[in-house]
């Protein structure tokens, strides 16, 4: 047993410090890759936002342009009916003045003159329309209810045998007396044509929507969808609250995940363009995952590298610990050994010092050692020795005692804080063990100890303690071995 272990080992790097650090470059090198992939990530869905706005803006100002010439032929119809002048010219005339801006292009139908009983009067396209009557249809009874209604956009449905958009405006006498409806019509196919005509992405989605969230046309065609109220679709929820804006959302209709972009849904009719986000994302996720994968791998072959150099790190660390033990015991007895001796009792001399407290020393030497050596033979010395050690080690158990093997037969037992008088008593307690130890069939082995005690101070030093527990030792020796005999020194502390 080696007391007194506080002695300072050499600063070497930490395999936990290690470990820590490699942990904290992965954590810190995965963080800026996520950050820079988070930004191109962001880019992509800024420039979907760009590609598809613009998409949206122009399908809605073509929309938008065509609507307002279409439904300025009606409100010219709806004005000039109430005009008097109207009812003396002939028909030809009448018609002329009436549908002389109604819009000849093509999708967009006839327009129609509708009285108060929901009879068809006029039609732009002929001078004798058939009869009809459409009292029951939205498109007229909403203005016959509603005097303040301006534009009605019906859902998409068949009239007069088109499947289309109903447009109507109230006709009112200058008493706003109701006087009928002008219809007009937008073939269905009007929306197809402006879709046909731009490249888009297969899982693309273009919908036109009234201002109050029914769905009036959409590429891909869906009849199930169409004329549908989806104002409460989280994008056109928004779409409808906000005039321009984008909405990352899932579609109700088919699971597609998918950017909504709106620009200006102030418009009668607006558009809402939705392209799905593997699309946008599909070549961010191959670089994503590229990104990552490398990164992935290095970091695990980083921490994989790290471990292993820890784990080496740490078996060195331990050899090298047991090396430095050894390097300070003794292989015998299992004492400190002479160079341990050394520099602990230095460090124990100085810390008396600093502290202003007594150090005592006890130097062993076992008594005619050669001789039993000579006798018994060297390995029953060798067990003899290690028995001594035992002793001197067992008495020896405060933290900062230090038992050490001196050299050859001689031991050494450091006791800081201790007196002369303590001190001595301990050498007797050892030396009356040691006596004490029989081994059958050889005379019990004697010590002699030299006791030496110092307070220091700047007239002493450490080696005059050790000369004085060693000339001690020789006063014992010469005085008939077998005893304890205390320095006589006079700055020793005597107890
Ligand atoms: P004294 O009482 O004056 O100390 O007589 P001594 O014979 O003990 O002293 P001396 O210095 O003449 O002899 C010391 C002996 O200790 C010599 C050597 O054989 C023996 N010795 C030293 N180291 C060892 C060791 O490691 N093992 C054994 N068995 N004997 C040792
Ligand atoms: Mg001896
Ligand atoms: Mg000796």
């Amino acid at each position: 047993m080696i007391a007194n272990t506080d002695i300072k080992p050499t600063w070497r790097l930490s395999p936990r410090w290690l470990v820590a650090a490699a942990v904290t470059i992965v954590v810190g090198f995965s963080l800026i890759c996520g950050s820079v992939l988070l930004t191109m990530r962001r880019g992509d869905e800024k420039l979907a936002q760009q590609t598809l706005g613009n998409l949206a803006s122009s399908i809605d100002a073509e929309i938008a342009r065509n609507l307002e010439l279409y439904d300025m032929s009606m409100r010219n119809v709806a004005n000039n009916m109430t005009s008097p002048e109207l009812v003396e010219v002939s028909r030809n005339v009448r018609q002329m003045v009436l549908f002389d801006y109604a819009a000849t292009a093509r999708h967009f139908g006839n327009i129609q003159v509708l009285d108060a009983g929901g009879n068809v009067t006029l039609d732009s396209t002929t001078l004798d329309p058939q009869p009809q009557n459409f009292a029951d249809a939205e498109f007229f009874t909403t203005h016959q209810r509603d005097p303040l209604f301006g534009l009605y956009i019906s859902r998409p449905m068949q009239h007069n045998g088109a499947y289309g958009i109903v447009l109507s405006r109230r006709i009112a006498a200058r008493d706003g007396q109701f006087l009928g409806v002008v219809t007009g019509f937008i073939h269905y196919s009007y929306f197809d044509e402006i879709v046909a005509r731009l490249q888009l992405e297969r899982s693309d989605m273009i919908s036109v929507l009234r201002q109050d969230g029914v769905l009036i046309a959409r590429s891909p065609f869906d009849r199930a969808l169409i004329g549908r109220d989806l104002s409460r679709l989280p994008a056109v929820q928004r779409a409808l609250a906000f005039f321009s804006g984008s909405h990352l959302g899932e579609a109700a209709s088919d699971g597609v995940s998918r950017l909504y972009v709106w620009r200006d849904s102030s418009h009668p009719l607006f558009v809402m363009v939705g392209r799905s986000t593997d699309v946008i994302f599909g070549q961010w996720r191959k670089e994503a995952m590229q990104i990552g994968g490398a990164m992935g791998a290095l970091a695990l072959i980083a921490s994989m590298l790290m471990l292993v150099l820890a784990r080496e790190m740490k078996k060195r660390a331990a050899m090298e610990d047991e090396m430095a033990r050894l390097a300070m015991t003794d292989g015998l007895t299992g004492l400190a050994n002479r160079r341990r001796f050394d520099i602990v009792i230095e460090k124990e001399w100085q810390r008396a010092n600093r502290a202003q407290q007594p150090i005592s020393l006890l130097m062993i030497d076992a008594d005619h050692f050669k001789a039993f050596n000579d006798r018994y033979g060297h390995q029953a010395g060798d067990l003899v020795l290690c028995g001594i050690a035992w002793s001197i080690a067992r008495h020896g158990k405060r933290a900062s005692d230090c038992a050490a093997r001196y050299g050859g037969e001689e031991f050494a037992l450091i006791l800081p804080g201790l007196s002369l008088h303590d001190a001595i008593e301990l050498g007797e307690r050892i030396r009356r063990e040691i006596g004490s130890i029989e081994r059958e069939g050889m005379t019990p082995t004697t010590i002699s100890v030299g006791a030496a005690c110092l307070v220091p101070s700047a007239q002493n030093s450490m080696m005059e303690l050790i000369n004085k527990a060693d000339t001690a030792l020789y006063a014992a020796k010469s005085l008939g071995r077998n005893q304890t005999y205390p320095s006589s020194a006079r700055s020793s502390l005597a107890a």
